[in-house]
């Protein structure tokens, strides 16, 4: 089976890997150019649950590299702006000894690239359109055309191939959220960072900022804000200005992280999300998966997280194809198998957004108290579901 992927993102590239490591062939085609396609905004959570598909996939060595380059996540918090103790959180919410990796997203592309043989992966190749009969047939902006068995759109949140799949010229536009984020990372040594926490959230009123450590000393920051959409930072005299206007009143050591960003560049980018497709995400030979497929609100750290549950899932079901289960049908099969999980990932991704970005005081000291007042544990059940995904071996 040859299966050709559109984009070489978390999704793109994991998915890429399963499947060299279930025997088939895999070509995956990116629109950006190599460097581009190996940098990104500051850095990402890969939690328990995504790791949980790392241990089975290349003999561990993707799932061993990323402990090695980032920094292993144990026990973090919410906290006030004013730096009081909301939430603790430990590896116990997932009972295991960590709750995955932190890491700059350049690194973690890095790794998902070399995982792969150099000719698997081709760059500057825009998707254009595909063509389906008893093969795929894909093609390019730049002439070239591609033939194989599957097509996998993973190419993100304005995803061409979800378009040509469900008919339309291009994607109806995604749903705001209502707030913006910057994100970089800093050099974290000298600053006083309590390195007890992996990572820690500050809330104030409709602003949060957080920071968490992914590796070698540095750490990645993001600051979300209720914002129109759209907006910039150019009126104030760029990110860094807005960044400390808004957030230096809040407890340390968040002053002295903003120093410290004086010397990095910041990302700003408005957040979306989309209402989930439900059990057909595809037609045919065409499936989707990652943000191409669901979308949603960053607060869970959980978008890139199900893109690598997606990959390896959708190969579950394709090594099963024989000739009584057709290709179609092992998709539609995957599709409706992730449709639960990513529903509930998208309302409660969206929920903790809400949460974390009230505005009203009365609201936030509301919020505050319930997060002091309820105990650990009783918290921590509420994401049992997330983190009790357990895959096993693919049967090849
Ligand atoms: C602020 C923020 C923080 C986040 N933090 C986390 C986190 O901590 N943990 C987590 O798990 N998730 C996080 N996410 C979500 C995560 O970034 C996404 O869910 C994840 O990147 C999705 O991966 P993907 O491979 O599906 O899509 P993408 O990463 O978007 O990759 C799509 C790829 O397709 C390419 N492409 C697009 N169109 C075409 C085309 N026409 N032809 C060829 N190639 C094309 C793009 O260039 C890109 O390389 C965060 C998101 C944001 C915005």
């Amino acid at each position: 089976m040859k299966i050709i992927v559109i984009g070489g993102g978390i999704g793109g590239l994991t998915l890429a890997r399963i499947c060299l490591d279930a025997g088939f062939q895999v070509e995956v085609y990116e629109k950006r150019s190599l460097p581009e396609m190996l940098s990104g905004a500051g850095g990402i959570f890969i939690q328990h649950n995504a790791m949980q598909v790392y241990q089975w996939v290349w003999d561990r060595k993707i799932y061993d590299r990323l402990y090695e380059q980032g920094g292993t996540i144990l026990e973090g918090g919410f906290l006030s702006k004013h730096g009081e103790l909301l939430y603790r959180s430990t590896p116990n919410l997932a009972q295991a000894k960590d709750m995955g990796v932190c890491l700059l997203r350049s690194d973690l592309q890095q790794i998902l690239y070399e995982a792969l043989p150099p000719e698997t992966v081709k760059t500057g190749y825009a998707f254009k359109n595909y063509e389906e009969t008893d093969k795929i047939r894909v093609f390019f902006q730049n002439g070239h055309c591609a033939e194989g068995d599957v097509l996998v759109g993973a190419d993100g949140l304005y995803s061409a191939v979800r378009s040509q799949s469900q008919g339309k010229p291009r994607l109806e536009h995604p749903i705001y959220s209502g707030t913006c984020c910057w994100r970089g990372y800093f050099e974290g040594d000298d600053l006083p960072i309590d390195k007890q926490y992996s990572w820690a959230e500050y809330w104030g009123q409709g602003d949060r900022l957080g920071y968490f450590d992914v590796g070698a000393g540095r750490f990645a920051f993001y600051a979300f804000a209720n914002a129109a959409a759209g907006g910039t930072d150019e009126a104030e005299g760029g990110a860094w200005n807005v960044l400390r206007s808004r957030f230096s009143n809040y407890a340390n050591p968040i002053p002295a992280i903003l120093d410290a960003l004086s010397a990095q560049p910041i990302y700003r980018d408005d957040i979306y999300d989309r209402e989930p497709l439900g059990t057909v995400w595809g037609q045919g030979r065409v499936t989707l998966i990652g943000d191409a497929a669901h979308p949603v609100q960053p607060n869970l750290g959980q978008g890139g997280c199900m893109a690598i549950e997606d990959s390896f899932e959708l190969i579950r079901q394709l090594v099963l194809v024989r000739e009584s289960e057709t290709i179609p049908s092992m998709l539609r099969q995957f599709e409706a198998s992730r449709c639960d999980r990513i529903a509930r990932v998208f309302a409660t991704s969206r929920q903790v957004g809400q949460t974390g970005q009230a505005t009203h005081p009365i609201a936030c000291f509301v919020r505050n108290w319930s997060y002091k007042l309820i105990p650990t544990w009783l918290a921590d059940l509420q994401f049992k579901w997330l983190y009790d995904y357990h895959p096993e071996p693919i049967d090849r």
